[in-house]
């Protein structure tokens, strides 16, 4: 026998025909932690918020203020994230959807005999799905988890993950493959403690009807111990386990790492081989010792190695089954000669793997069945995470007359009634018997009709796992968060609306191409295009976003993509995904310029069907330079794409792009009259274009889909032209004066040609963390202490009544805040407030 010097121990099992008992499974101090646990679930119980607080800082070490995760941080994770994982993660959260909706058997219907039964489920409200974070961040088994619940039908999925402790949040990836689910609800809390947050419910998370998800041994554990309480999966999803069965046909290597793969997870696991060959069980396992040596989780393999790490010989492949099927592993490959042969021989086992080309990482990924799993040995009763975790099945069943008919089905519910001495039960029969045979109800039963059975359409697969786009209102005095214009209209517009509405022939549909409009917004927009503009080259619509989404369902749709430059308005994307369009990114500089040549070589590569281009830019408030637009509209030409360049602050800044439209060039602008016009009530904007596109939009807009009241306002507004200049002439004066105030202030700040300036207050920590910025050692706690401390700043600014917009939770502007230019007075108030704060 060769000494073999392990990192898998070795377990000879050759001449053994009965494996009862000599199989070793990890050991698992099961008191100590059921006695933690069980602490901490009644603890929380009792206590609610405060003792998860507690738990959080003391076995995580983070202190937290929110439990809930905001809005805007997961916005902002999902638009940080890279493209190439960001594509990953749609992948794969597209090949669950679909292998969970192939789970979702249609309800059965049958019956005879007079008696039918039909059979249907019903998701549970609200799912709690538990995701670790505590080694490494596990977007993946967000989506394990959360996409079959959707996909069952739960309304409100939520997920406890706990938070990084070097950063105190919980990881952007994880976050953003919520985002990409579309869980809304994420509580940064891990451990036992969020497992009895969902199963009892706190003052800050309502209890749930079914908790899912791996975690290490004490999650196991008091997802059993609330098991009563909540539905908990019969799979005890616990450290990861794997047993790979080999031969010489497949490389040493391949069955080396895959049974490394799982070890890395940590400790508790299982990481078996199981050969028959003397020599297979030697070059794994010096394999194993080689892959282990280089690899970053090598503690973490050692550990589950030492104690669950094997090597078992035995006779024949047949007895390798056997040995498979008594130890139920979470994870079995089959990396063998006729390895598809064997397949009929398991009896226990989570997840399969046949064949050299399968490693476990497959299915830990995106092959679509959840790779949520059981494990320690309860794979001989249990399955994978599927839809039925989340859903409760009725059976229906509804009688016909005729089965009360001699020697029908009636008959013999009497006699084991009779039988059962239970008389009420075959009373209920007997007297049905008997009314029949009166005739004193005539017929009663109803005709024999199907009822329709419920089952939930499915939305289009680029839409189902979005959230919508929200930004949050606070009630407060002085409102500087959503860039409008701080004036109402001037005081003779109001009246003249009135006066127009009168003439107004509310019976009949509007002049559906809003012509007189477009006419007086052509004349107003001519002087800045060198060709002069009609009416064919305007388009108008329920605000500047309709406009944007309208290009969008012309131009965008599925197998195109469109671009953007990072960070910039939010909806750009937003409405370019629900139109079921692929969207890339280029990030711009660190001072948030476009980088003219990443930007182009991304227009060459991707050749997006649109180019989105904010200028000025929202929320940096930097305007392109003319020379910049002219090159990014050359390269859009080069792939036959659009530019589209968003002007929704143009008036504000000295340069505009509406200069550069002629008929024979694809660049188009879109303006609203929310800033400058006083009008964000009206939701009206437009767009200035070549002909040509004028026409396809006319395609995709909805018949009169712009009222005659807004049309008829739209018209009058622009009759203050000069009012209008005025006021934006006052708000650039103040942008000047708010900026000079801002440099007196901790504060850094960009450079705004729009009405509103973006600024990040510098608190002892941000300060550290820019002066890093500048020299290129920021660490991600220093852009967490600054996204705090932002945080922070706006929070004090609130409780101070004046609401600016919260940017320090979203891509790049860790601790940045937005704030409109309001009225002078307003303004002063904000700037005081801002003093206020921050000395
Ligand atoms: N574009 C940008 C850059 C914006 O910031 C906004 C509003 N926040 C819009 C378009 C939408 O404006 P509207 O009110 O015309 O829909």
């Amino acid at each position: 026998m060769t000494t073999l010097i392990l990192m898998l121990n070795l377990l000879d099992l050759r001449g053994v025909t009965d494996f009862t008992g000599r199989l070793p499974r990890p050991s698992v101090d099961e008191e100590g932690p059921v006695e933690v646990v069980r602490g901490i679930l009644s603890e929380v119980q009792s206590r609610g918020d405060q003792a998860l607080r507690e738990f959080t800082s003391r076995f995580d070490g983070v202190e937290l203020s929110d439990l809930r995760v905001s809005a805007e941080e997961m916005q902002s994770a999902l638009l940080s994230l890279a493209p190439e994982l960001r594509k990953a993660l749609e992948l794969a959260r597209d090949r669950i959807a679909d292998h969970h909706r192939s789970q979702l058997q249609e309800p059965v219907d049958h019956g005879g005999d007079g008696v039918h039964i039909r059979s249907y489920r019903t998701p549970v409200e609200r799912a709690g799905c538990y995701v670790p974070g505590g080694r490494a961040a596990y977007p993946s088994t967000l989506l394990m988890t959360a996409v079959p619940a959707l996909v069952a039908g739960v309304q409100e999925v939520v997920v406890c993950v706990p938070a990084d402790k070097a950063t105190g949040r919980v990881a952007a990836v994880t976050l953003a493959a919520a985002a990409l689910a579309g869980v809304t609800e994420v509580y940064a809390i891990g451990g036992a403690q969020a497992i009895a947050a969902m199963a009892y419910g706190t003052e800050s998370i309502a209890a749930v009807d079914v908790i899912c998800g791996p975690g290490n041994k004490y999650v196991a554990i008091a997802k059993q111990q609330v098991a009563t309480r909540v539905g908990v999966a019969a799979a005890f999803a616990g450290p990861s386990e794997v047993v790979v069965i080999a031969d010489e046909t497949v490389p040493a290597t391949f069955a080396a790492i895959d049974v490394i793969l799982q070890a890395e997870h940590g400790p508790d696991g299982l990481a078996w081989l199981i050969t028959w060959e003397e020599s297979v069980a030697e070059s794994v396992t010096s394999e194993v010792e080689r892959l282990t040596e280089a690899s970053p989780r090598r503690a973490e393999i050692a550990a589950t190695l030492a104690e669950g790490g094997y090597a078992v010989l035995v006779d024949s492949p047949e007895a390798a089954l056997q040995v498979s099927n008594l130890v139920a592993p979470e994870h079995l490959e089959l990396l063998c000669r006729d390895a598809e042969a064997l397949v009929p021989l398991i009896k226990n086992a989570g997840a399969v793997f046949v064949g050299p080309w399968s490693p476990a990482s497959v299915g830990d990924y995106v092959a679509g069945p959840s790779h949520v799993l059981p494990t320690f040995g309860t794979a001989r009763f249990a399955s994978a995470l599927t839809v039925d975790d989340f859903l409760k099945q009725h059976h229906i069943i509804s009688v016909d007359e005729s089965a009360y008919d001699p020697g029908g089905i009636a008959g013999a519910v009497e006699a084991l009634a009779d039988a059962e001495g239970l008389t009420a039960h075959a009373d209920s029969i007997r007297l049905r018997d008997a009314a029949r045979a009166s005739g004193e109800f005539g017929s009663i039963t109803p005709e024999s009709k199907k009822t329709k059975l419920m089952a939930r359409p499915n939305v289009r697969s680029s839409l189902d796992l979005i959230a919508g786009y929200h930004s949050a209102q606070v009630d407060v005095e002085v409102r500087l968060n959503t860039n409008e214009s701080p004036e109402p209209p001037p005081s003779g517009f109001v009246d003249a609306l009135k006066e127009s509405l009168d003439s107004l022939q509310w019976n009949r549909y509007p002049d559906r191409e809003a012509r007189a409009l477009r006419d007086r917004i052509a004349q107003v927009e001519s002087p800045l295009v060198s060709g002069g503009l009609s009416a064919e080259n305007i388009c108008v619509a329920n605000g500047s976003n309709e406009i944007l989404q309208s290009l969008c369902l012309a131009y965008g749709g599925p197998n195109r993509s469109v671009l953007t430059f990072e960070p910039t308005y939010a909806l750009h994307q937003h409405i370019a995904q629900v139109c079921g369009t692929d969207v890339k990114h280029v990030e711009r500089d660190s001072e948030f310029q476009l980088d003219l040549d990443q930007a182009l070589a991304a227009i060459v590569e991707h050749r997006p069907s649109i180019t989105f281009l904010c200028s000025p830019n929202n929320p940096t408030g930097m305007v392109e330079s003319s020379s910049t637009v002219r090159a990014v509209l050359d390269a859009v030409e080069s792939v036959d794409g659009l530019l589209v360049v968003d002007e929704a602050y143009g008036q504000f800044a000295a340069w505009s792009a509406l200069g550069l439209i002629e008929e024979e060039r694809s660049i188009v602008v879109t303006r609203t009259y929310s800033k400058t016009w006083s009008a964000a009530a009206l939701r009206l904007g437009y767009l200035v274009a070549p002909t040509w596109v004028i026409e396809q939009l006319d395609k995709v807009l909805l018949p009169y889909h712009l009222d005659a009241v807004t049309q008829a306002a739209g018209l009058l507004a622009l009759e203050y032209q000069s009012e209008m200049e005025q006021r934006v002439a006052g708000l650039v004066g103040e942008r000047t004066r708010v900026s000079a105030a801002l440099a007196d202030l901790p504060v850094q700040q960009w450079p705004s040609e729009a009405n509103f300036i973006l600024f990040r207050p510098l608190g002892p920590a941000a300060a550290a963390a820019s002066a890093d910025t500048a020299t290129g050692t920021a660490t991600d706690t220093h852009t967490a202490l600054a996204g705090n401390f932002g945080d922070l700043v706006w929070q004090g600014l609130v409780d101070r009544s004046v609401l600016v917009r919260n940017c320090s939770s979203w891509p790049r502007l860790s601790g940045c805040l937005r704030v409109t230019l309001g009225t002078a007075a307003e303004n002063t108030k904000f700037l005081d407030a801002l003093g206020d704060v921050l000395t």
